[in-house]
């Protein structure tokens, strides 16, 4: 039996696990390599309840797992390791976990993003427990409540704007004194009565035991320290795609290292190379919208493998292939 599989997904979260999920109902076995932190972003997240479905929520970590139970139930594989290397120069396609080699015919990359961090002990120890990463996620859950947004770009003031509909107060704090936002985005935080800037500030902690109950700031300019209590802390810096693996062999955008796909489709620059989810996408960033990616990855990576199948069956004359 030949050691080349059909098909290989990097990456275990949403998108990867819905790639799973069509490849094995499509016969193709695949092997997920789901990585060492599999879940992805959804394991930060406490509740979720956005997600068609789960009419009641469900806690990001437990979806999770009900994705990937959902893929195994119809045969996808998985190997709980991080991909070390990848060499896409030619069928097949070759990926490395350390020395090990897997060899595919189709590869579907869904290796997803990561909200950067500041970076602190106290932001790490409070995540899902009032610390969040996605406005659209958890802005609900501060309804009539006070909130700090860090960050001075496009994001920060979108996530400030969304969440001053549920908040009670909004403290955006930037380290600097100018925004790196587009003006319209600036001006439209401005005008909410609910926001209030916080400029030349960095965050030095984030207060609280088991909840937040606040931050500890400290001004740069003058080098003056303060408080401020609070119930929830949104970092909004800013997001990295996981790509660093592909970025000598996939087409990617120069600026953000996100890849590129062909419109409509989720097609690589690379034939039998598919990417979904995040990794391809700094617009939508949901889950819901990876998964559907994900869906599309695996039927495009199943068409792809019946067309290489038909190019290499011999060519039968019609009057042969009747009789
Ligand atoms: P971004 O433009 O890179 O801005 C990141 C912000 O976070 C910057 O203000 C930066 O401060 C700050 N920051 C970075 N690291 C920090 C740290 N360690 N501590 C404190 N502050 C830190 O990221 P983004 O806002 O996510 O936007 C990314 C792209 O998506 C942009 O092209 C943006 O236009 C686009 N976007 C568009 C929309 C929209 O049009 N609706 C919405 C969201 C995003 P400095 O300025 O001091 O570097």
């Amino acid at each position: 039996m030949s050691d080349v599989r059909n098909v290989i997904i990097i990456g275990g979260g949403p998108a990867g696990y819905t790639a799973a999920l069509y490849a094995a109902r499509a016969n193709l076995k695949p092997l997920v390599i789901e990585g060492f932190n599999w879940g992805g972003q959804l394991m930060i997240t406490s509740d979720v309840e956005n997600y068609p479905g789960y009419a009641d929520g469900v806690l990001g970590p437990v979806m999770m797992q009900d994705f990937r139970r959902q893929a195994e139930r119809f045969g996808a594989e998985y190997l709980t390791d991080d991909v070390t290397r990848v060499d896409l120069s030619g069928q097949p396609l070759r990926v490395y976990v350390g020395d090990d080699e897997y060899r595919a015919d189709a590869l579907i990359v869904a290796t997803g993003a990561h909200a950067r961090q500041l970076g602190l002990d106290s932001e790490k120890r409070l995540q899902g427990r009032g610390v969040s990463y996605c406005a659209t996620c958890d802005a609900s859950f501060f309804r009539d409540k006070v909130v700090v947004v860090v960050g001075g770009g496009d994001s920060a003031m979108e996530e400030a704007t969304f969440i001053s509909r549920f908040a009670s107060k909004v403290y955006l704090v930037h380290r600097r004194d100018q925004f790196r936002a587009s003006p319209i985005m600036v001006d439209r935080a401005r005008a909410d009565e609910k926001i209030e800037l916080v400029l030349d500030t960095v965050v030095e902690e984030v207060l609280g035991e088991d909840k937040v109950t606040g931050v500890r700031l400290k001004n740069v300019a003058t080098g003056g320290i303060d408080e401020l209590a609070a119930d929830g802390f949104f970092v909004a810096i800013g997001h990295d795609p996981n790509t660093a693996l592909f970025l000598d062999w996939l087409e990617h955008e120069d600026e953000t290292g996100y890849l590129v796909t062909k419109s409509r489709s989720t097609e690589t620059n690379i034939p039998g190379v598919f990417a979904a989810g995040d990794v391809q996408d700094h617009v939508y960033r949901q889950a819901v919208t990876a998964a559907g990616t994900g869906c599309m990855a695996a039927l495009d990576a199943e068409r792809f493998l019946a067309e290489q199948r038909d190019k290499r069956r011999p060519f039968q004359p019609v009057a042969a292939a009747q009789g």
